[in-house]
């Protein structure tokens, strides 16, 4: 049974400066979007200030941390050194690629929990590994198209990302560590960890059971998530976390990207990502048939016979398809034929 109906601020109030936007959610909460200095996707950061305490849930990419400062400072936060909690959905760069830079200039400590821990010694490493899709592409493609795709996704924001040459390797030390389903204690917040893989190995839900807030990183998107082989995501864990955060009475749902939602909106959140796994799945299987087929010429047929654009969104769906097709092979649904060509794919 639910409980009395949670209040918010009936207007939400924006502020914008030369860091970026931010919006007051709730009287405690502030939900920040930092500017991208190196790229177009913007992350939600989100602010939370009880008495002494300022908690950042996903303080966002490591390109640079002067954004962040400004940003908690013209609230009047009193910048980054006032932090007192690190908080994080998952490991990924564009919400947890800053924690060792943090660590230089704060002291608070870093929540990690067992999924991140053995990455933890050589942070700015793995965070190189994850963004490399080289292997994937590799393996995934023949020439010439295995050279165009390497060739245009070098240099990019996350895929250039090169934080070793950059940083160092960066040791993750300052930390404090979880375990699944424990409780963060955090001013008069109670954040649950959930478990929330697919979408990244170590991906987790933050639940606020008596304020009901979800903080779902990247399991609910408007676009699909992203699911690829390459950062060792899984698509059916991927479907277990959806189903788990469907059974949590949410209010007030706390993405990683795009904007908050409330009440029955949440629900239609979930179902519409649960629906962008089931249209993939059922586009491939009509797409494949018993002609041999690489995984490019599948995914273009699936779209109509041209790339989706902008180019981010067509290798998101080309990373997607490939998770959709090992499913398939691993279940025997589909027979992958390799050969000098790169794998195809045919119906069984
Ligand atoms: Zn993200």
């Amino acid at each position: 049974m639910r409980g009395p109906p949670v209040t918010h601020p009936s207007t939400e109030t924006y502020l914008r400066g030369p860091w970026g936007s931010s919006v007051r959610i709730e009287d405690d909460l502030w939900r920040l979007r930092l500017k991208n200095p190196v790229g177009t996707l913007l992350v939600n950061t989100f602010v939370y200030r009880h008495r002494d305490t300022l908690a950042v849930i996903d303080p966002g990419w490591p390109w640079d941390l002067q954004l962040l400062e400004d940003a908690l400072v013209e609230l009047g936060f009193g910048g980054i050194a006032a932090v007192t909690d690190w908080l994080y959905t998952h490991s990924h760069i564009d919400h947890m690629g800053s924690a060792a830079l943090l660590q230089q200039r704060n002291d608070a400590p870093h929540m990690i929990w067992p999924w991140v821990e053995a990455e933890l010694g050589q942070w700015h490493h793995y965070q190189d590994r994850v963004n490399d899709w080289t292997p994937w592409v590799e393996e995934a493609f023949a020439e010439p198209l295995r050279s165009k795709i390497l060739a245009a996704r070098l240099g990019r924001s996350a895929g250039g990302a090169r934080m070793l040459e950059n940083f160092g390797p960066g040791a993750l030390t300052h930390t404090r560590r979880y375990e699944i389903g424990e409780s963060i204690a955090v001013g008069a917040l109670r954040l649950q960890l959930v478990d929330a893989r697919g979408h990244d190995p170590s991906h987790l839900a933050l639940w606020e059971p008596t304020r009901r807030w979800l903080f779902s990183g990247d399991l609910l998107l408007a676009m699909p998530s992203p699911l690829s082989r390459a950062m060792g995501d899984d698509l059916d864990l991927y479907e277990a976390s959806l189903r788990r955060v469907s059974d949590l009475p949410a209010e007030l749902l706390l993405t990683g990207h795009g904007t908050h939602q409330r009440g029955d909106d949440i629900a239609r959140a979930v179902e519409r990502s649960a629906h962008q796994v089931e249209s993939h799945d059922l586009a491939l299987r009509q797409a494949l048939n018993a002609e041999p087929t690489d995984l490019y010429t599948l995914a273009t047929r699936m779209v109509g016979g041209k790339e989706l654009e902008p180019t981010s969104r067509w290798w998101v769906y080309l990373a997607n398809t490939d998770t959709h097709l090992q499913r398939l092979v691993a279940r025997g649904e589909a027979r992958r034929l390799d050969s000098d060509e790169g794998p195809r794919y045919v119906t069984r």
